[in-house]
């Protein structure tokens, strides 16, 4: 039997090894889409002869691309899998614009603009043209034209008079980033674009492309898919309409009817049985979505047993929500032996912000976690400063990230001073850099004279910056951008620094500098390791950018940082041992395509889902039955009756989302965690296709017990029974007391 075909179903099978050039797999959540498409990978390797080096896949996030290089390396061996161009849109157009975007007029070593970087720019400019507008609003209404190809002078002249402003704060957005040599997020999708449009040279190589999770790419990815597959035209897609969520960022579902009309021999196979989820799981999804009348009707097949109920549990706060997820994420991994451990369990969230209470509950009772979606780490002050010097090593011209490191640690370098120089960049035209240099060399000066102190200030920065920049350019291997940071923690004293700044807390933010050298190390560890996994494989007659070794390992690392931070986090770089044992807390957004054993959705409640700001309620309905669908033996939703206090005042009070009615919360929702006798237990043991564990250590986890858990444990007992009573009340009456716990 070969094994790439090995235990997929007729379906799946039809898939992987179908003739068709053009293929669109549609299938619901769970039902091995992804699996799908990996073997169809493998196989069009081994029986088509295809080169890996010659076949594209695009990968909705960076762990998403991890997880499939691992099954990859499985099915055809590490050293084949390592040759394939697989990533995300972006990080594929990055490789293809470091290679070849010369040939458009691209500068070498372009660093990338992340969200904050652009909204730092933003913030500038609409201070600078005194524009009441929004900076989030000013980021999304310009991301939205770019998605749509529109540039200033385009949109100039369509738009009406009224929102000529916005043409002028995208205008100099556009120049910012040009001066600073960064691309944002849109930029490296468009000007890849560009490329492959007057160079299609450089992709004559490709035999195929395929790509996961269709349903949420927008114009401009679908246009690129197109233009790598130009030569070949063989494309495989996989995708759900019901699970695109990334309509607010200009995903379009129609894509998927594009495509057909475009491809008039598209061949469409669909898939209907889930392996992930319990059937009472996908029962109550599938009543989620269902509300949406619009949709065709498809049914979620479950190939598992119908499982335990998912549970649904109102709870008096946030707190109290969160400390009851606690209670039940230990009462489940005491009481099934050895059956789930910590990374089994999943926290999706609307949106990261919901996070705080529950890292803070986490973070008390000892449950470790892993955040993904939010920016922790590389958020924090001490890190994100030792970045920003890499980022100005990497490119002088880099003015947000220089004028963020500019008195940090201190030099006496004041606001005076600060505008004073930024005054005088803007009325010579150069870069703030350029200016700097300018001044201490003498050749020019600011409006009003610097003080002595602050001149000496900007000498130390500038002898810094350069002599890192010897340092780059020596170094000529993956290494720079360890030794980098060694070099500038050196010189700038960076740990005393750290103890004079925070003295109660220099030890914490001193280990998150080490943590960032060790991602460094990894990463250049990695580069050697994979060295062929960010190639480009050469094409004949196509010249190449000449690229310094150290510089491109620097800049590669500052994108990995950059591109991570969007949808994932820096912890994934940690796989292994290390994330092993922690709970994963994420934002649903984040969490397409995974899949945990025990999924918890809290804050369940109207104003949260759907988002009080959210525009389409269909792609908030969506979300939740992504959420739901991501459970494969236990689901748990909950909603605080009173949510939490924003600012001032009194806390104001919750109702359930709309999205669970009446009729489905009575029949397809438990109020309370189940009770985890054998029965259960097997029965999760059997959807997970684990092994059962035996009646001795469920009797010795029964025994171990805390017996802080036993007793949470009763009360849930007593409650079941009250709450049982309550669910007609569950809709209409959001402020009904709260059950009484009895003490034991
Ligand atoms: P989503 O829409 O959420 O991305 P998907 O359709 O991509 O889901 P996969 O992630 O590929 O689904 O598969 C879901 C789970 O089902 C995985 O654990 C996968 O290993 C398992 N699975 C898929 N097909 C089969 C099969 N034929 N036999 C056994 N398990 C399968
Ligand atoms: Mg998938």
């Amino acid at each position: 039997m070969d094994p790439i075909l090995d235990g997929l179903n007729p379906a799946q099978h039809q898939a992987v090894t179908s003739p068709a050039p053009i293929l669109q797999v549609l299938a619901p959540p769970g039902s091995g889409k992804t699996k799908t498409l990996t073997a169809r990978v493998a196989y069009l390797l081994s029986h088509h002869g295809y080169q890996p080096q010659d076949v594209i896949c695009c990968t909705f996030t960076i762990k998403a691309s991890r997880e499939m290089r691992e099954r990859l390396g499985k099915l055809i061996g590490q050293r084949l899998q390592s040759r394939l161009i697989l990533g995300t849109f972006h990080s594929i157009c990055r490789r293809y614009l470091v290679k070849y975007g010369y040939l458009i007029g691209l500068r070498r070593g372009f660093g990338i603009a992340d969200s904050d970087d652009s909204r730092a720019i933003l913030r500038r400019i609409i201070k600078r043209l005194n524009s009441g507008m929004e900076i989030r609003a000013a980021q999304g209404r310009i991301s939205r034209h770019k998605a749509h190809g529109l540039s200033p002078d385009a949109l100039a002249e369509r738009v009406k008079a009224e929102e000529l402003e916005l043409v002028d704060i995208y205008r100099e957005y556009e120049s910012a980033l040009a001066a600073s040599n960064l691309l944002d997020y849109d930029d490296l999708l468009l000007r890849c674009g560009d490329l492959l449009r007057e160079h299609p040279e450089c992709v004559s190589n490709v035999q195929a492309v395929l790509v996961d999770e269709f349903q949420d790419t927008n114009v401009i990815q679908y246009d690129l898919m197109n233009l790598l597959a130009a030569k070949n035209r063989r494309i495989t897609i996989v995708g759900d309409p019901d699970q695109s969520i990334y309509g607010f960022r200009s995903a379009e579902i129609q894509n998927l009817r594009r495509m057909q009309r475009r491809y008039s021999n598209t061949s469409v196979v669909l898939l209907e049985d889930n392996y992930r989820s319990s059937g009472s799981i996908l029962t109550s999804a599938q009543e989620v979505i269902e509300q949406d009348t619009t949709r065709p009707a498809k049914k979620l097949q479950p190939t598992h047993s119908y499982g335990t109920l998912p549970v649904l549990r109102k709870l008096p706060t946030a707190n109290a929500e969160a400390q009851w997820m606690v209670l039940e994420i230990k009462r489940l991994v005491a009481m099934t032996g050895s059956l789930l451990r910590m990374s089994d369990f999943a926290v999706l969230l609307r949106s990261a912000s919901l996070s705080t209470r529950i890292e803070t509950a986490f973070g008390r009772a000892g449950i470790p976690y892993n955040m993904v979606g939010g920016r922790k780490f590389f958020d924090r002050t001490e890190v994100k400063t030792l970045l920003n010097y890499l980022r100005v090593v990497s490119h002088t011209g880099h003015t947000d990230a220089l004028l963020s490191i500019i008195n940090v640690p201190p030099r006496r370098i004041g606001d005076e001073t600060i505008k004073q120089l930024t005054g005088g960049a803007e009325k010579y035209s150069v870069p703030l850099w350029t200016f700097i240099k300018d001044v201490i060399q003498g050749c020019r000066s600011t409006e009003k004279k610097l003080q002595k102190a602050a001149e000496l200030g900007l000498c130390s920065l500038v002898k810094l910056i350069e002599a890192s920049r010897q340092k780059l350019q020596d170094c000529c291997d993956a290494s720079a951008p360890r030794i980098l940071l060694e070099h500038i923690t050196e010189s700038l004293s960076f740990q005393e620094y750290l103890i004079r700044t925070y003295p109660l807390d220099e030890d914490g933010r001193w280990a998150n500098v080490k943590e960032l050298m060790g991602q460094a190390n990894e990463a250049a560890a990695n580069d050697e390791d994979n060295s062929e996994q960010d190639e480009l494989p050469d094409i004949e007659g196509v010249e190449q950018q000449q690229s310094h070794a150290g510089e491109e390992a620097l800049s590669r690392f500052l994108a990995n940082v950059a591109l991570a931070t969007d949808l994932t986090t820096q912890e994934e770089g940690q796989e292994g041992e290390k994330a092993l044992e922690k709970v994963t807390i994420s934002t649903i957004h984040a969490a397409k395509g995974l899949e945990w054993p025990v999924v918890f959705v809290p804050a369940v409640y109207n104003g949260i889902i759907p988002h009080s700001r959210a525009e389409v309620v269909d792609e908030e309905r969506r979300l939740l039955y992504v959420a739901m669908t991501r459970a494969q033996a236990l689901l748990y939703l909950s909603l605080p009756l009173r949510q939490p206090r924003i600012g001032e005042g009194e806390d104001s009070s919750t109702s359930l989302t709309p999205f669970l009615p009446g009729k489905v919360t009575k029949t397809r929702f438990r109020p309370t965690g189940p009770r985890l006798h054998e029965k259960v237990v097997y029965a999760i043991a059997d959807i997970l296709r684990r092994p059962r564990p035996s009646e001795e250590d469920m009797l010795k986890a029964l025994s171990s017990l805390p017996s802080t858990l036993d007793d949470h444990w009763t009360a849930e007992g007593e409650e079941q029974r009250d709450a049982a009573t309550k669910w007609e009340s569950l809709n209409d009456a959001p402020n009904e007391p709260y059950p009484k716990r009895r003490r034991p």
